[in-house]
């Protein structure tokens, strides 16, 4: 009796072994796999701190984080980062926080901003496995607040054939949204008109110069826990990843949507993969096996 409840008290206080539970209850199939996997989430704001700190406490392989601003004290109405951390890099208080909470994760931290030409080859490269021309990474999550970074990432995303995730906060910090984008078979970023949100604002048009962006650690939380429930999904390989999954807090609103690839895309290496993967998805091997 004694060792019996010794042992069960061993399990319960094991944190693994309550993610481990979704697996003896049928929703995942081996959740041991996300040991295995490289993520990884570009800025560490308000949402990408948070989502990074989802994925450590779940027992993801490898995270790669990137950002090149430093934490302020303007930054505590958001969570994860603490008025010690002032000062410091993002990704050098995040890489810290998150080794203290799980040092079973490697977490690469990269400081650069990845829309300069010199930090779009060096974001590039960080992806890159051994053969230095095909990923290492199984999911790239973007976290960033603007669209030109958000074009960066497309477009590293598109030459690395890499599926990855967009997130994005309306500036008025009550609406969200989450986003798939898998090369040549949903829509790129430069698909559709961006972030066509929830409330139907084009968050370009609303970002003000001079105007101070409105900014609510519950909205960051939600989106960050919504992306990082899809990202479990996708790696893991359970339950549906919607194409877009919008968050409209003023209506307790989620809309989902298909957003279908646009043959006539901006980006020519959209359109080039779009027409690769019609081909794949007309030839004779695939036609046989679909029979
Ligand atoms: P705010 O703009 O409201 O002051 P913020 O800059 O912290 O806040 P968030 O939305 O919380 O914005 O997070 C976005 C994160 O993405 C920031 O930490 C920012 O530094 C990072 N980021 C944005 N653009 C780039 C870029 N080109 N390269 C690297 N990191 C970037
Ligand atoms: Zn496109």
């Amino acid at each position: 009796g004694k060792i019996d409840k010794m042992s069960a008290e061993v399990v319960d206080s094991n944190p693994y072994s309550r993610l481990m539970a979704l697996q003896r209850m049928g929703i995942v199939e081996n959740y041991e796999r996300i040991r295995t996997k490289t993520v990884a989430v570009v800025g560490v704001g308000g949402v990408g701190s948070v989502a990074a700190e989802m994925l450590t406490r779940c027992g993801v392989g490898r995270l790669l984080i990137y950002d090149y601003d430093k934490v302020e004290l303007a930054n505590m109405n958001r969570l994860f980062f603490r008025p010690e951390h002032c000062g410091m890099t993002k990704t050098d208080a995040a890489r810290k926080t998150l080794q203290e909470i799980n040092p079973d994760v490697e977490v690469e931290s990269y400081t650069m901003n990845i829309t300069t030409l010199q930090g779009f080859d060096a974001f590039k490269s960080s992806l890159l496995g051994p053969d230095g021309v095909s990923s290492r990474v199984d999911l790239v999550l973007s976290c960033v607040d603007n669209y030109e970074a958000r074009i960066t990432i497309n477009q590293v995303c598109l030459e690395l054939h890499q599926t990855w995730m967009e997130s994005g906060v309306s500036e008025d910090a009550v609406a969200g949204h989450i986003q798939l984008l898998v090369p040549g078979l949903t829509a790129c970023f430069q698909c559709v008109p961006p972030l066509v949100v929830a409330s139907g604002i084009d968050e370009r048009t609303l970002k003000r110069e001079g105007v101070c962006a409105a900014s609510l650690p519950t909205t960051m939380g939600i989106v960050a826990g919504m992306l990082v429930q899809a990202a479990l999904k996708h790696l893991l390989g359970f339950g549906t990843v919607s194409k877009y999954l919008g968050y409209n807090s003023l209506k307790d609103f989620f809309p989902t949507m298909e957003i279908k690839p646009s043959a006539a895309c901006v980006n020519s290496l959209c359109c080039k993969l779009q027409q690769e993967e019609e081909a794949r998805r007309n030839s004779p091997e695939a036609r046989a096996a679909r029979a």
